[in-house]
């Protein structure tokens, strides 16, 4: 038997002649990683301020998180939920340890954990009309959210476009104003199961819910039966400086989706549901071939392991108060291109005046790659363990371009 290779034909060639055209992206070909930095198949380098929106939470290949990715590949890696494995059991165990008393499903990715959490707000809904079905289904959600593109989460997701062309949408959604708590009461109603929102939107410009929006909301689904979904996919797993996001307003959730950054790049998504409603799921009900395989959940671990040992958390908290205010400058040295810096930690987002498209292109040529974002932002995605150096030379990358542009 002949060894694997790494494949090195010409990639423009295959993208055109076999892969769906659902992506517009460059014509730009990454073939290695390590840390914070990825090189092309031109053997050009790049900071990687994109970290494979928010998945590579510790960089490319971090030596722990590949040793224990290997040594797992090599010893099992799928059984489906037939069986039990300790990966699996130890990583909810871990997971309830940053998110409170509750339990933990395993899926694959973000929109498969919004999809389990729309599915336990039905389930609730049905408890709370006595156990009939369709009566109790409603959820309220934020304008301009997004919460995946599966059918569930793309009807909690009112923006066009994601929705057109795929209508009719899963019902019983509707939609208030990111921080206008009174705009989320109007919509309740006795059909309503839950409220729904991103701690952080991520998508949409890098909105986040303020302290005093997520109390209100808490208070609201306490005094109606409410289950608060939080959508953590983009914004937890250490990207603002605590586990969650929502950890900084000090709010409780009644269940939690997660899922990019969790594993460190390998696929991975989970729901924690707190103890009020962890008995929604009972045998039957949910589930799926891949969840939480032992090598994913190996992935996961190394990646939690990491953020305690290099205490990532505090790191964020600390390198990200310089970086924002080195952004933060931006706004007064160039007022005619950027309008306003927004975010937590390492979800930043710079929104521009005007369109970012061509911002993109010439910070990629500088050496930076960003992820865009809605309503004219640049968001910065960078790795947990990005060094204050790297930070400020990502300030000076966005300083020149923007004065090339100026
Ligand atoms: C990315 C994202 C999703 C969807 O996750 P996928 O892994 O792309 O399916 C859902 N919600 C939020 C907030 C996200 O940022």
């Amino acid at each position: 038997m002949s060894t694997p290779s790494i494949i090195r034909t010409n990639t423009a060639d295959l993208y055109d002649a076999h892969v769906l055209k659902n992506y517009g992206r460059p014509a730009l070909t990454l073939v290695r990683g390590r840390g914070p930095t990825v090189w092309d198949d031109q053997g050009n380098s790049y900071l990687d301020f994109t970290s494979g929106i928010a998945v590579s939470a510790l960089g490319h290949c971090h030596p722990y998180w590949v040793a224990a990715v290997q040594l797992q590949a090599g010893e099992l890696i799928h059984t489906s939920n037939l069986f039990r494995h300790p990966n699996q059991g130890e990583l909810a165990r871990r997971i309830v340890g940053y998110a409170g008393p509750g339990r933990v499903f395993f899926c694959n990715s973000g929109a498969e954990a919004d999809e389990a959490l729309i599915k336990l707000a039905r389930l609730h809904g049905m408890r709370k009309a006595g156990g009939e079905e369709g009566k109790c289904y409603k959820i309220i959600c934020a304008k301009q959210g997004f919460h995946g593109r599966m059918f569930g989460g793309m009807s909690a997701t009112p923006q066009e476009k994601i929705q057109h062309g795929f209508r009719p949408l899963v019902p019983g959604f509707s939609f208030g104003e990111l921080n206008d708590l009174q705009s989320f009461a109007d919509l309740i109603d006795g059909q309503t199961a839950a409220i729904f929102v991103e701690t952080i939107q991520g998508e949409s410009g890098v909105r986040p819910c303020t302290t005093e929006f997520l109390l209100g909301l808490r208070r609201l689904c306490d005094q109606n039966n409410l289950l608060l979904l939080l959508d953590e996919v983009q914004c937890g797993i250490g990207r603002t400086g605590k586990f969650y996001a929502f950890e900084h307003a000090g709010v409780r959730a009644d269940a939690i989706a997660m899922a990019k950054g969790l594993g460190g790049g390998f696929p991975i998504g989970a729901i924690w549901v707190g103890e009020g409603a962890a008995d929604l799921f009972q045998p039957g009900m949910h589930g799926t071939t891949f969840g939480g395989t032992p090598l994913a959940c190996a992935a996961a671990l190394a990646v939690l392991d990491v953020i305690e040992r290099e205490q990532l958390l505090a790191h964020v908290t600390q390198a990200s108060g310089p970086w924002l205010a080195a952004l933060t400058a931006l706004v007064k040295e160039y007022p005619a291109q950027v309008a306003a810096v927004r975010g937590r930690g390492f979800l930043t987002g710079v929104q521009l005046t005007g369109d970012i498209a061509p911002y993109v292109t010439a910070l990629r040529e500088r050496g930076l790659l960003v992820t865009p974002s809605g309503g004219n932002v640049i968001r910065l995605l960078p790795p947990l363990n990005t060094t204050a150096a790297d930070l400020a030379k990502s300030v000076e990358i966005i300083r020149a371009v923007l004065a090339a542009k100026a």
